[in-house]
């Protein structure tokens, strides 16, 4: 049942008002009173007409000396001037409209010889000191006494995010125009009553005034707490009926082998090279009962680069084997799916073998299907999956493709979920009879209330420790105006090669005349995931922290410029350089890795696409490139990319960012700290919030408006509590409609796919 916010605008401020508030993407009324007040300006104590500053905010007491409406001469409208003074000196407010009509309020109200306050920005025009629009007060017609009058001026003054015709002052207005005249029954009440109650909250009705009206600090304040909590539960409600409508769901449960029989998954046990660390035991057990309950899993296994994700999943994946299933494990592109092949088969040598001679006893099958497999490998690979003969079916997005057909999938593990979207992964979920159970890695750490409000439909376990022995990674910042250095820099290189090391050089782009963030996917297999797409992904250019107010740079460095230029650095002479990035064809990417990982080229020029995964146990080095052009997290995955071996690692960062700017902090923060939790937070701190859920385009209303998904760490996890409990005890919201309607407005298509995206 529509209410009053959702009157459309134009009935409420008037048509062309309306038209410069749907340009800021509100065109209800609902919409503008969730438009919040950026910030709130002092309206501070009385100026002194003497003192008054040029572009500073000032509340005046003065008396009307004369006003005076006309219509203009050069344009089109009609203006009214009113003089005031202080006794000493004048000042002259200004008004404009349409017609003189419009002006005759203020006419009415600004009377010689009446006193008010008057408070607005301080121009000067024709030598005179003026205020073009004031927010007054006049005694006897807005307040009673001159007392009054003070009070409503130096109320905190709310700041909007305006645009050119919808200025803060004009949206201030229109939000007045629609919140005086409302009731409390008028303004939906999301929050129920007992969690407001718990929280000390006010009602939403309350919070409107105290947001957009407020009579001092305090208020609004206020406010804000109750709309950062508002927006924090009807997300976490969300969040959790979404949890329980999956968790409602039913699944085939996979216990493993039948008790007293040793299945593949015990075989396995006992081929591992190396013990289990605690996390990957505890973990493992956790996925273990999950995947035995006749609920699909929903988990998401967080955990640095090299803390051994992959076996946790791959012990998962034969569980399900060992109980009649099939594993997908979809990967991010197909370089990293060839790799996860490779890496898959030889951590199960010859149980990976069914069909072959001298293959194990319980043996299973573990195929690779991508877009550019050639035909006959791919019916093959697809009678394979079909049939069931493969226990495990490693690929990219091609997995997602109509014409694959599982035996009986029985676990879905996508790994590094940065790259994929919900909407894929139920894809493959409501394929087939039963929901399949479902592993999400990611390596990329990911702050607590992060992961509840961005992967809050997911159960979250993290491997904290990383196995024992591995030698870790120092990280060295060099300035990129200083020769010496770099030289330096490649000299390193150089000794690493020699001593049979390989090293990675990474740059932001693949060609000189590539502009960045230019459509890298052009010319892909659109069915594969995007190698280059993240590409500055997390920096959209021109948002890059610390480069707004950067004079010209040098151009960034591409993968096939450099790659040309270290092939006839003297102190490289004799050293193969390879290129990788996504343009090149499947094969080539393949073949370049392969290169790489054996050592007949032992350096490799890429784009990101390194960042994920890649895992060559004897790469030590890792240069980037305007390492300043990356953000942090990204940084931080890459250099994971080396000291994984026996050797340890070292990170050079090249960066011309100047000393003191926020690029230069951002990789000395690197370059200090390994933690990889810290990182993502000072990262997230660094950036637009918006941006953490992927909804930086948008610039809508769409993204979060208030709350802050570090800053705001405990109102998330208070909210999620509450929303549990509330889910619980009514599923469908049956008794809180308002709560029903603001999830639905919230989640609106478009909206749920940001949710869902990350
Ligand atoms: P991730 O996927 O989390 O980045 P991987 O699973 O690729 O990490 O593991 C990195 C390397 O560590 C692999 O070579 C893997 O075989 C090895 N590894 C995994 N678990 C252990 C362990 N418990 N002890 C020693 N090495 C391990
Ligand atoms: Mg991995």
């Amino acid at each position: 049942m529509p209410g009053p916010l959702d009157a459309p605008l134009t009935r409420q401020v008037g048509a062309t008002m309306a038209k410069k508030l749907e340009a800021l993407g509100l065109r209800t009324s609902g919409d503008l009173l969730r438009h919040l007040p950026r910030r709130y300006a002092d309206a501070g104590s009385l100026t002194d007409l003497a003192s008054v500053a040029v572009g500073e905010h000032v509340s005046i007491l003065a008396r009307v000396r004369s006003a005076r409406s006309r219509q203009m001469q050069a344009r089109r409208g009609a203006m009214l001037e009113a003089v005031v003074t202080d006794g000493h000196r004048e000042m002259s407010l200004t008004f404009f409209a349409r017609g003189a009509g419009a002006l005759r309020s203020h006419e009415a109200r600004l009377r010689p010889g009446r006193v008010g306050v008057f408070s607005g920005v301080v121009k000067v025009y024709r030598g005179m000191l003026q205020l073009t629009h004031p927010d007054y007060h006049v005694v006897g017609v807005d307040a009673d006494d001159e007392a009054a009058a003070l009070v409503e001026a130096s109320r905190p003054m709310p700041i909007y995010p305006a645009s050119a015709g919808a200025e803060t002052w004009r949206i201030q207005k229109a939000v007045r125009t629609v919140l005086d005249p409302l009731r409390p029954g008028d303004v939906p009440e999301p929050v129920p009553v007992e969690v407001r109650a718990r929280h000390g909250l006010q009602t939403a009705f309350q919070a409107m005034h105290d947001l957009h009206a407020p009579y001092d600090d305090d208020q609004w304040r206020r406010g804000q707490r109750y709309a950062r909590f508002e927006e924090a539960f009807v997300l976490q409600v969300a969040l959790a009926r979404r949890r329980a409508l999956v968790a409602d769901q039913d699944a085939v449960a996979r216990p493993g082998a039948p008790a007293g029989t040793r299945g593949i998954l015990a075989a396995f046990d006992d081929r591992l090279p190396f013990t289990l660390t605690q996390g990957q035991r505890e973990v493992g057990d956790r996925i273990a009962a999950d995947l035995a309950r006749p609920h699909p899993m929903q988990r998401l296994l967080q955990g640095e680069v090299g803390s051994g994700k992959t076996v946790v999943a791959l012990r998962a994946m034969l569980q399900v084997v060992d109980s009649g299933g099939q594993a997908a494990l979809l990967a991010p592109t197909e370089v990293l799916a060839g790799q996860h092949l490779r890496t898959l088969r030889t951590l199960l040598g010859e149980l990976a073998e069914e069909g072959m001679l001298g293959a194990a006893e319980r043996a299973t099958r573990v195929v690779l299907l991508t877009g550019s497999l050639p035909a006959a490998a791919r019916k093959e690979a697809l009678l394979d999956a079909a049939s069931g003969r493969a226990g495990i079916v490693v690929g990219t997005h091609a997995l997602l493709g109509d014409q694959v057909r599982f035996a009986d999938l029985g676990l879905v593990v996508v790994d590094e979920q940065h790259r994929f979207g919900v909407e894929q992964r139920d894809v493959l979920r409501s394929r087939g009879g039963t929901t399949p159970h479902l592993l999400v890695m990611t390596a990329t750490p990911i702050p607590r209330t992060v992961a509840m409000t961005v992967f809050g439909d997911l159960e979250t376990s993290t491997l904290a420790e990383v196995p024992a022995g591995r030698p870790g990674v120092t990280t060295h910042v060099v300035p990129a105006d200083r020769p010496s250095w770099l030289e330096r820099a490649w000299q390193r290189v150089r000794e690493e090669v020699d001593a049979g090391h390989r090293v990675y050089v990474v740059c932001p782009r693949i060609t000189a005349d590539d502009d960045v963030g230019a459509d890298p996917s052009a010319d892909k297999d659109p069915t594969d995931a995007t190698d280059d797409a993240d590409l500055l992904a997390d920096e959209p250019p021109g948002t890059v922290p610390g480069q707004a107010d950067r004079p010209v740079r040098p151009p960034l460095r591409a993968v096939e410029e450099v790659a040309a230029q270290l092939r006839t650095t003297a102190v490289l002479e004799g050293v193969p350089v390879g290129v990788l990035h996504g343009r090149l064809p499947a094969a080539e990417k393949e073949e370049a890795v392969r290169r790489f990982a054996s050592g007949e080229v032992p350096v490799l020029v890429s784009t990101t696409v390194v960042e994920v995964g890649v895992d060559v146990p004897e790469a030590t080095v890792m240069v980037v490139l305007d390492a300043d052009r990356f953000g942090l997290s990204q940084l931080h995955q890459l250099r994971g990319r080396v000291g994984r071996g026996t050797a340890p690692g070292l990170c050079l960062l090249v960066s011309a960012a100047p000393d003191g700017s926020d690029a230069s902090v951002r990789l000395r923060t690197l370059a200090e700290t390994t933690d990889g939790f810290r990182l993502a937070s000072v990262d997230l701190e660094l950036r637009k919030e918006g941006d953490v859920l992927g909804a930086s385009q948008s610039g809508s209303a769409r993204s979060l408006r208030i709350l802050r998904v570090v800053h705001d760490a405990e109102v998330i996890v208070a909210a999620r509590e509450d929303a549990e409990q509330v889910v619980a005890a009514d599923p469908e919201l049956v008794e809180w409609p308002d709560l029903r309607r603001a999830i639905e407005t919230w989640l609106d298509p478009e909206r749920e796919e940001f949710l869902e995206r990350t």
